[in-house]
């Protein structure tokens, strides 16, 4: 296996993203095959018993299993690094592995993290129920306040961990300055860009140490596969994280590496597409329901900040009604093309109702401190005419009596 013919990563590493989301990364074996191949292999073998101690002892360049190397999980590895402008990343099975190892890899008892406070589902489930089991304390924080990280910080805090946009209420951190606040204490900055993605926003522009994602989302975009990634730099990668991963195994499986390989080809066509089509669709739902958080249009609080660190707002919004959960579930039983779906990054519009699906595990008193209320609903925009996404929310809405 080589990188790419003729293309050393000195010239690589200056692609652009959209360039690099077509061909970072890409080696070819002997075949010279134009698409990446995919190494359906757990094990590789050895000419001779001194090459396998030699590979095993490190002395000797090579694969030696696939929980630890796999030649198109490397691929794509080196293609989101790329794309991130990191200096490393290893992938993970999904993206709450990636998060949970990203985690872990550098917490001990006793020490401290600080954490947005508007975070996935299970993020949450980590930060409230896993690290405590721990010894780990969380303080959570509103994360729009950047003040707040600087305040809830003390002597054993070891990361900042936060989402932005959020999901589901599409708060917007200020990376820029909570990911300085982090360095001038020598705090890990941990960031989720599962919203954005490096085509729209590259945390590490602003300062941030580690980006994480669920590449399950709009990194495959078509709703096939589960797939995670941590993103940093080499040390952390190789240091810190790796051994936690390579002993813990939460690898990804070179099926699915291949899967979003080919998702990462179109991710800027796709990602601009739904953006444009959810600002459309966010301009028409704004004339017809009571609030819209949605970081693209004038009227979120921080239209400005998001415009500032991100290319475009991405796919997914959120809006509520008045009528809590009755009317929300029954807006979303009226819709005819809209799928009701909790996934989003999808080619396809979906919508789901947070309360009751993705932070249903999250206590009722934390979702409310959240901005998780029971009117809440979040939609994914896709790749459909956004017209006729229009006209079904359209009816959907009067259906609803709104
Ligand atoms: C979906 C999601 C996750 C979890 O990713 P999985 O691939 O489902 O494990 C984590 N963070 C955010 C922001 C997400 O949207």
């Amino acid at each position: 296996m080589k990188r790419t013919t003729g293309q050393d990563r000195t010239i690589t590493r200056n692609w652009r993203p959209a360039t690099q989301a077509v061909r970072g990364g890409t080696a070819r074996s002997e075949f010279g095959e134009t698409s990446e191949a995919l190494f359906l292999t757990s094990g590789y073998c050895y000419d001779k018993a001194g090459d396998a101690a030699a590979r095993f002892a490190g002395e000797q360049q090579g694969m030696t299993y696939s929980r630890l190397q796999n030649p198109t999980v490397e691929m794509l590895e080196e293609r989101i690094a790329l794309l991130e402008g990191a200096e490393a990343c290893r992938t993970m099975a999904s993206g709450m592995a990636a998060m949970t190892a990203a985690l872990l890899c550098q917490l001990q008892q006793g020490d401290h993290v600080v954490a947005g406070r508007a975070l996935f589902g299970s993020c949450r489930w980590l930060t409230d129920t896993l690290l405590p089991k721990f010894g780990i304390e969380t303080t959570v924080v509103d994360a729009r306040d950047a003040q707040q990280f600087a305040d809830a910080a003390r002597p054993n805090t070891k990361v900042f961990f936060f989402e932005t946009p959020s999901n589901p209420t599409m708060d917007v951190v200020d990376l820029k300055a909570v990911c300085g606040i982090a360095r001038e204490r020598g705090i890990v900055s941990v960031v989720d860009n599962a919203f954005a993605t490096p085509a729209l926003q590259r945390p590490m522009e602003f300062g941030a140490d580690v980006v994480a994602y669920s590449a399950t989302k709009m990194m495959d975009g078509q709703g096939r596969v589960l797939a995670g990634a941590v993103t940093g730099t080499s040390a952390f990668i190789n240091d810190v994280l790796l051994p936690f991963t390579r002993n813990t195994g939460p690898t990804l499986s070179a099926f699915n590496a291949w899967v979003v390989l080919k998702g990462l080809e179109t991710l800027d066509l796709r990602i601009r597409r739904q953006s444009e089509n959810a600002l459309a669709v966010g301009r028409f739902l704004e004339t017809r329901v009571p609030r819209i958080n949605h970081p693209g249009l004038p009227s979120h609080p921080q239209h400005a900040l998001a415009m500032a660190q991100m290319d475009a707002a991405g796919p997914i919004f959120s809006f509520e009604v008045d009528g809590g959960r009755t009317q929300a579930h029954a807006l979303l039983d009226a819709l005819a093309l809209i799928d009701i779906s909790n996934n989003i990054g999808d080619s396809r519009s979906l919508m789901t109702h947070p309360a009751s699906t993705t932070h249903a595990s999250v206590a009722e008193d934390k979702r409310v401190e959240m901005g998780i209320g029971e009117g809440l609903l979040r939609l994914n925009v896709g790749l459909e005419d956004p017209q006729d996404l229009i006209e079904d929310l359209d009816q959907a809405l009067t259906a609803a009596g709104l």
